[in-house]
């Protein structure tokens, strides 16, 4: 069986926000409520607003920037292949 679960986006478990730019993945059992996220960028991440995770709300740079300081791992992003860096 040819298993890609490590690189699937989303991950097994994990709610996905897509965005037009970049989308972000948020898995609830793995937060650890570091607050990372919504100090890092409150516009994007916002626990009061539904969603909650809003990718468009900011550079999708600044986006990805934010998720890889998860200490959990409870984010993740997967950019559309159009925004991937060519070369
Ligand atoms: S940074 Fe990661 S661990 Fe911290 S609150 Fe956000 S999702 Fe949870």
């Amino acid at each position: 069986m040819d298993n890609q679960a490590e690189d699937a986006f989303p991950p097994p478990g994990a709610k996905a926000y897509h965005g037009a730019r970049v989308s972000v993945s948020f898995e609830a059992a793995r937060c650890r409520h570091a607050t990372e996220c919504i100090r890092g960028l409150p516009e994007v991440f916002d626990p009061a607003a539904r969603p909650w995770v809003r990718p468009d709300a900011a550079e999708p740079e600044t986006v990805v920037e934010v998720v890889d300081r998860c200490p959990s791992g409870a984010l993740r992003y997967a950019l559309p292949d159009s925004a991937k860096p060519s070369g």
